[in-house]
């Protein structure tokens, strides 16, 4: 077995605090990543609380925005090689059978993707452990490879934050022409603008206060709109063709930003709070408009957004933080206090 230390927390109601555990010996398709940095997603808070009562397991090792070194290779590896930057994302296994494994979309994977951490092996060794650690092991299919351009602690977010909006967008087609809303600017909703610009569309932040209004415009945004302003949600009526919607909380009124989509306008919800959200059908019906949903986004589709940011050098507003830190961290992700994302370094675990 190999030797990991981290950062784990016992139950959902203890702050998280330091923890050796073991990880695999690399099996044929294994590689053994040295994790050099860790990026730190709301998901992390809302799996170490039990928050979805996904029915979280504990110890937990959280972290999935994770960017390394490969240590060492499974005797039958053939991507990758000792010395490769590479990354690890959300998943870390499928069922690799179903019919949306079949057509490469793991994330949709029928049975369930195996989650990088808090998940059941599906060769039944236990739970897997994230990357607030120092090694992890993967099966080569789910570990990716980080572009030369992109320094490793500005990848890491890319590997949630980044691909959970660069998928929806794409798949609803963001670009020339297209009027894009992101709700929401953090981790996730910093990484949309960024994204959604470079793709060619008209992007607007919808935030709920007026604090980020500069930081929006700095990251290339075109316009903004405070919620809590009555007279701009009337301006921006009917207005957008996509809203992305990346807000952690059902603490808030969803009617008037449906509002602000035109005629057969989609809202996209990736944000994912614990409690259900509401709405009156009639802000979808009067406009025949569309409540969707998109989950993070297959390896394939990783490796080309990596790509994309590293031609088009996009890279997270990061707070490199010592894992010491991190749950000091996580009080001030709850009071959207992250510029605009934290990410730990695992040199000073
Ligand atoms: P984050 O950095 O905390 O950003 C969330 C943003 O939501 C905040 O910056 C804030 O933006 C807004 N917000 C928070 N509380 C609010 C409230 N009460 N009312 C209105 N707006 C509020 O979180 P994140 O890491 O980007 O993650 C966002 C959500 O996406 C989380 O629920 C996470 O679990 C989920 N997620 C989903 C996927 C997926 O695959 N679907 C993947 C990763 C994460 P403003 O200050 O601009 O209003
Ligand atoms: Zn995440
Ligand atoms: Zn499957």
């Amino acid at each position: 077995m190999i030797q990991a230390k981290g950062f784990a927390a016992a139950s959902a109601t203890t702050p998280l605090a330091p923890y050796a555990f073991e990880r695999r010996d690399p099996k044929d398709h294994d590689v053994v990543i040295d994790i050099k940095f860790c990026g730190v997603c709301h998901s992390d808070i809302h799996m170490t609380r039990d928050e979805w009562n996904f029915g979280s397991v504990y110890p937990m090792v959280p972290g999935h925005e994770i960017a390394g070194i490969v240590r060492a290779v499974g005797p039958k590896v053939k991507k990758y090689k000792v010395g490769d930057r590479v990354g690890v994302g959300c998943m870390v296994d499928s069922c690799r059978t179903c019919v949306n494994c079949d057509q490469e979309l793991e994330n949709y994977c029928i049975p369930g993707s195996t989650l990088t951490y808090s998940s059941p092996e599906r060769d039944g060794s236990g739970s897997t452990q994230g990357g607030y650690s120092d090694v992890i092991v993967t099966n080569e299919d789910f570990v990716l490879r980080i572009p030369d351009e992109l320094p490793l602690d500005k990848a890491a977010p890319l590997l949630c934050a980044g691909i959970t909006t660069y998928s929806p967008l794409r798949h609803w087609k963001a670009g020339p022409g297209k009027t894009v809303g992101v709700l929401g600017l953090g981790g996730l909703g910093h990484m949309a603008v960024k994204i959604a610009v470079a793709m060619g569309a008209n992007v607007t932040v919808i935030s709920h206060s007026d604090k980020k209004r500069e930081d929006a415009k700095a990251f290339g945004a075109h316009q903004f709109l405070n919620t809590n302003s009555p007279e701009a949600l009337t301006e921006n009526a009917l207005r957008f063709d996509l809203i992305i919607n990346t807000v952690s909380s059902a603490d808030l009124d969803l009617n008037p930003i449906l509002g602000l989509l035109k005629l057969d306008g989609t809202i996209v919800n990736v944000g994912a709070p614990d409690k259900p959200l509401s709405l009156n059908v009639f802000s979808l019906l009067l406009m025949r408009r569309n409540f969707a949903g998109s989950v993070i986004g297959s390896i394939k589709e990783t490796q080309e957004m990596l790509h994309f940011c590293a031609e088009h050098k996009i890279t997270p507003e990061i707070e490199v933080i010592a894992p010491a830190q991190v749950n000091h961290a996580y009080e001030r992700v709850l009071k959207s206090d992250v510029r605009y994302r934290f990410v730990l370094d695992m040199a000073k675990l």
